[in-house]
């Protein structure tokens, strides 16, 4: 790792766990993270090698096949996946972030027995489906249903922007079930992608991250097994709410990892571009942009792995993790930025890896709750502690 990287290692361990997941990444999925962009296509071999490496099980207990890392392990983990390729790094997150740490939260003895080690090692790669038509940011107003028939749960409507939906296995519904206006109910479902009734549509043709195979998802008279309730009837804000909670720390890692390639990019080209016969990276204009990139990358570094330690502590993080989302995307969204700047006309050209970087960025303040949610969440919870 170049002295100018500047990471942050809280102990030997995660430097060993960087180092390894950078070596990686450099080598599987560097040379193809251009082509799978442009191609929108999913790695499937190099997804398979990470199985292999537990990537797909980064939290999960050892009993369950799992690499039982702390967060900031897996934040590390995340980070620099990202750093090479945010879109992969994407399918890692989620399905770590979101769709494998509610399991380990609110699933049934029986139900971790039986999915956690498919999950952990990869057999089952899931979804988190929340978002539809009309429940974005307002995620209560889901009008997905699930009505109760015998031993089953039937579940009707349209899911839309579900990343690894192309791909997925399983995906934890969101659906009515409680159907009074004044007080709607949600819940959330287990549903495996072989169930009948559940049908994938097209990939969204996004502007980034678009080797992710993000879809919407059908659900037509899908039946699914009572047994496959997550947590208990009703508890679907609850749940949700704690989930995202943890998968703003994974959005935060991703927007990290992009923000610091881009840095790395930006450092090089501005050492070999010369104008005025002289290398870029002499003029003081340039100089003060990898300043500014490099501080505020060390300052959403170290916001990140606080939110990770408070959460590895058991202590309340909801309110970090969404001050680390904020501050990281708002940190990738500029520093990519910047990068395509210190470009010049090339980095706004497929041919440098800093216009893809810019393009991924921008969706971190988006998704997992936009960058104004965010604030909510923080105003919130800080108001909440004011004692006057
Ligand atoms: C690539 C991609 C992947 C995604 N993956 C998933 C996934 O796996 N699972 C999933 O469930 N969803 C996923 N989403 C959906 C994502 O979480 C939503 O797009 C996001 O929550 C915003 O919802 P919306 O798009 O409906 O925007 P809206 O909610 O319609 O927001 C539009 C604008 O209004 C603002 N706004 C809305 N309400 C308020 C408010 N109360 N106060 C201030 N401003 C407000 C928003 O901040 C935003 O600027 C994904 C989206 C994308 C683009």
């Amino acid at each position: 790792m170049g002295k100018n990287t500047l990471q942050i290692n809280p102990n030997t361990k995660h430097k060993l766990i960087r180092d390894s997941v950078r070596h990686f990444a450099e080598t599987e999925l560097a040379p193809i993270a251009a082509e799978i962009d442009r191609k929108a296509t999913f790695p499937l071999a190099v997804i398979d090698k990470m199985k292999a490496l537990n990537y797909f099980g980064l939290q999960v207990p050892r009993e369950f096949g799992g690499a039982a890392m702390d967060s900031i392990s897996t934040a590390i983990v995340v980070e620099e996946i990202s750093r090479v390729c945010a879109a992969v790094g994407l399918c890692v997150t989620v399905h770590n972030g979101v769709a494998v740490y509610p399991f380990m939260k609110f699933a049934t003895p029986e139900q971790k027995k039986h999915y956690l080690p498919q999950l952990a090692s990869g057999a089952m790669i899931g979804a988190f489906s929340l978002t539809e038509a009309n429940a974005g940011s307002d995620s209560a107003s889901v009008e997905t249903t699930a009505v109760k028939k015998k031993k089953e749960y039937i579940l009707n409507g349209t899911k839309i922007f579900v990343t690894n939906g192309g791909i997925c296995d399983l995906a934890l519904i969101f659906a009515l079930t409680g159907f009074d206006p004044k007080h709607p109910q949600s819940s959330v479902f287990v549903v495996e992608s072989k169930y009948a009734g559940f049908l994938r549509g097209e990939l969204e043709d996004l502007c980034g991250m678009r080797a992710n195979p993000v879809s919407s998802l059908f659900l037509e008279d899908c039946c699914v097994p009572e047994n496959n309730l997550l947590g208990k009837i009703g508890e679907g804000m609850k749940i949700g709410l704690a989930t995202l909670d943890n998968g703003r720390i994974g959005v935060a890692a991703q927007a990290l990892g992009l923000a610091q390639g881009a840095l790395e990019a930006a450092m090089k080209y501005a050492k070999e571009r010369q104008q005025f016969k002289k290398p870029i990276a002499s003029l003081q204009t340039i100089q003060n942009y990898i300043a500014d990139m490099a501080t505020e990358i060390t300052a959403a570094r170290l916001l990140l792995y606080h939110a990770c330690s408070l959460k590895d502590e058991g202590a309340p993080f909801g309110c970090e993790a969404a001050m680390a989302k904020l501050y990281c995307s708002q940190v990738a969204a500029k520093s990519t930025s910047m990068a395509v700047q210190i470009h010049g006309g090339y980095g706004y050209s497929k041919e440098y890896d800093v216009e893809r970087y810019f393009r991924d960025a921008k969706v971190t303040e988006i998704y997992e709750g936009t960058s104004e949610i965010q604030r909510m969440v923080i105003a919130r919870s800080m108001l909440s502690q004011l004692i006057l």
